[in-house]
């Protein structure tokens, strides 16, 4: 009894601190569905440049997305530099299986993914867009969809963030957005994607996002949206499902 009098004001002082303590970062585990607010405090941010390898992704106006991906996840880890500790899923190029990128994320505590690509659709779509898909990725991915929003010309209009069951946003353990920087099937976006500014203009705005998740959490990013109970995403999954 003396015990449990003595240890239930440090839990309570642990919990009701503002900055992050040792407690709260060990008490952000890996968690199979996610179905809990946004994590604050995290300590490592796992970068993965999509794609790599034989598997270009999206290739238009003379831009290709693996290489743009890549060009970006490393000016990612600069801009977080110092500020947290961060690990570059592939830094050359490379190519992973999604499922071994799940694999090397999945069982790490403290732990936040953030996959960056380039999108492809019809010529007259333009703007970035956040996918996410479990309730603790919402704050990260707003935002980081924020963020672009403010670097990106307002002509390219708001793409927003979209919930979808992906294998990087449904089957980690761990918080996980995956960010399409702009359309390079868009000219005047494939135009402004290939100019190095412009994506470390981007790299910086998301830095800022995921160092303003680590410290405030998702204070800020409105309501959490409602838990989805949804298997893990397959590559024999039908498209869009
Ligand atoms: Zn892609």
């Amino acid at each position: 009894m003396k015990l449990v009098l003595a240890t239930f004001p440090l839990v309570f002082l642990l919990l009701s601190c503002g900055a992050p303590t040792p407690g709260q970062v060990a008490s952000w585990k890996a968690d199979e569905w996610g179905h809990r607010p946004g994590p604050k405090g995290f300590t490592t941010v796992i970068i993965d440049a999509g794609h790599g390898g034989k598997d270009a992704g999206a290739s238009a106006h003379g831009q290709t997305e693996k290489l743009l991906a890549l060009d970006t996840a490393k000016r990612l880890k600069r801009q977080l530099g110092g500020k947290v500790r961060t690990v570059l899923l592939r830094g050359d190029d490379t190519f992973i299986d999604l499922d071994d990128r799940v694999d090397r994320v999945s069982g790490k505590d403290g732990t936040i993914l953030v996959s960056l690509h380039y999108n492809s659709s019809g010529s007259g779509i333009r703007g970035p867009e956040t996918y996410y898909w479990r309730v603790d990725s919402h704050g990260l991915a707003t935002r980081i969809q924020r963020n672009m929003e403010s670097v990106s010309p307002a002509e390219s209009g708001n793409r927003g963030m979209v919930r979808r069951r992906l294998r990087l946003t449904r089957n980690p353990d761990i918080p996980s957005v995956l960010v399409e920087v702009g359309y390079l099937s868009n000219a005047a976006e494939a135009k402004l994607c290939a100019d190095p500014n412009y994506r470390e203009r981007m790299a910086a705005t998301i830095a800022r996002a995921i160092l303003d998740q680590q410290s405030k959490g998702d204070a800020g990013t409105g309501s959490l949206p409602k838990p989805i109970y949804a298997p893990p995403s397959r590559p024999t999954d039908p498209p869009g499902s």
